[in-house]
């Protein structure tokens, strides 16, 4: 472990910079120094920049970024379909990597992804997936493990969201044009495939339905898929993005020896023997977390738990519900 701060440059400078990373670095403190930040205008770059209370050089040209030697990692917040050459450019120019989820935008990029990782495993890359980090599905799927809803037997989980121009992310085009798999559906489903494969393993085959309900939302926005785990639960995950209802989505997970729910991202009930506790789970910044991890790996060599499998594995459970909807087909996700 050295004394010195991992030597940050944030690549992206869009909403969820903005929003997420860049308090959550401001909160880190001496463990990370963002010292440059590269977007595709000089105005998005400038106003991430200013959110710092130090200078940090601004770029628009990420091979001059890229080149600079006293720049030991990069944060990689681009659009999906950029994010796989951003983390080839930036493992060749020799730094550590995170990068946002989803890991790539398909499977069959993310193996060659993670081909090409092979070659600089000597540095650490991370797929930013704040939800391993977050405290309520680590406590909910402790929970399972430690038995207390018995042996898991199903899941449920709706959403339904109004993505409109009230959402600031209807605002970023490269979202509903249809130029990779799901549209919001991947984007937002990999954190639903993490948290699953967290609390109930891995998921052995996946049926379901898919359709496009609004043209402005390509190449796809509603989603009904049935899983069955390898565990042998089965489960049934439901999203639109065409339609909103005014109530928290809510994830149950059903077991031979009680259940539990989660609604609102804070609370846990758990139920068992005709009691119910309600765990309110400590609101903390999962991204902090992640970030705070990222550092801590960089700078001792210690492993995280957002490795480019796990992300890999969370775009195969999304692209496999993607294909059954297609297709009307049982699919079985991709493995490793
Ligand atoms: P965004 O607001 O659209 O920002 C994207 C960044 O990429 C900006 O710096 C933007 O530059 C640049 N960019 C946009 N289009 C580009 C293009 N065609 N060529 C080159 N650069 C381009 O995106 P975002 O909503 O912040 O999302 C960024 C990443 O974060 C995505 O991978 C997304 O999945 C992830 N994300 C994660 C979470 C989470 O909960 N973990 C939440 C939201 C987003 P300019 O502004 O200079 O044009």
């Amino acid at each position: 472990m050295t004394d010195q701060p991992v030597r940050l440059a944030l690549v992206g400078a869009g909403i969820f910079t903005r929003d997420a990373h860049v308090p959550a670095l401001n909160a880190l403190g001496d463990q990370i120094e963002v010292v440059a930040v590269y977007s595709r205008t000089q105005k998005s770059a400038d106003t991430v920049a200013a959110l710092f209370g130090h200078e940090v050089a601004t770029y628009t040209d990420l091979d001059a970024l890229l080149a600079r030697e006293d720049i030991d990692a990069v944060d990689i917040t681009l659009p999906i379909p950029l994010i796989p050459d951003a983390v080839r450019r930036a493992l060749v120019a020799g730094k550590h990597v995170v990068s946002e989820k989803p890991m790539a935008p398909s499977v069959a990029d993310g193996r060659a992804l993670l081909d090409f990782y092979g070659d600089h495993r000597d540095k650490v890359w991370m797929v930013a997936e704040n939800w391993r980090y977050h405290t309520l599905f680590r406590t909910a799927a402790d929970l399972i493990a430690a038995g207390r809803i018995g042996k898991p037997v199903m899941c449920t989980w709706n959403e339904f969201v109004t993505m409109d121009t009230s959402n600031k992310y209807y605002h970023t085009e490269w979202r509903r044009t249809g130029e990779f798999q799901g549209g919001f559906i991947l984007d937002g489903g990999v954190h639903r495939a993490a948290a699953l494969r967290m609390m109930l393993g891995e998921v052995a085959s996946v049926s379901g339905f898919s359709r496009q309900v609004r043209p402005d939302l390509n190449p796809v926005d509603t989603i009904s898929a049935a899983l069955r785990f390898e565990s042998g639960a089965l489960g049934a995950y439901s999203i639109t993005f065409a339609a909103g209802a005014p109530w928290t989505p809510t994830l149950d997970v059903v077991g031979d020896g009680g259940a539990l729910r989660i609604s609102g991202y804070q609370v846990i009930e758990l139920t068992s023997g005709g009691n119910t506790d309600t765990i309110q789970v400590p609101a903390a910044s999962d991204v902090q977390a992640e970030l705070d991890a990222f550092a801590h790996s960089v700078l001792t060599g210690e492993p995280h738990l957002d490795t480019p499998e796990e992300g890999l594995l969370d775009v195969a459970l999304m692209e496999a519900m993607l294909r059954a909807g297609e297709r009307g087909e049982i699919v079985v996700p991709a493995e490793l």
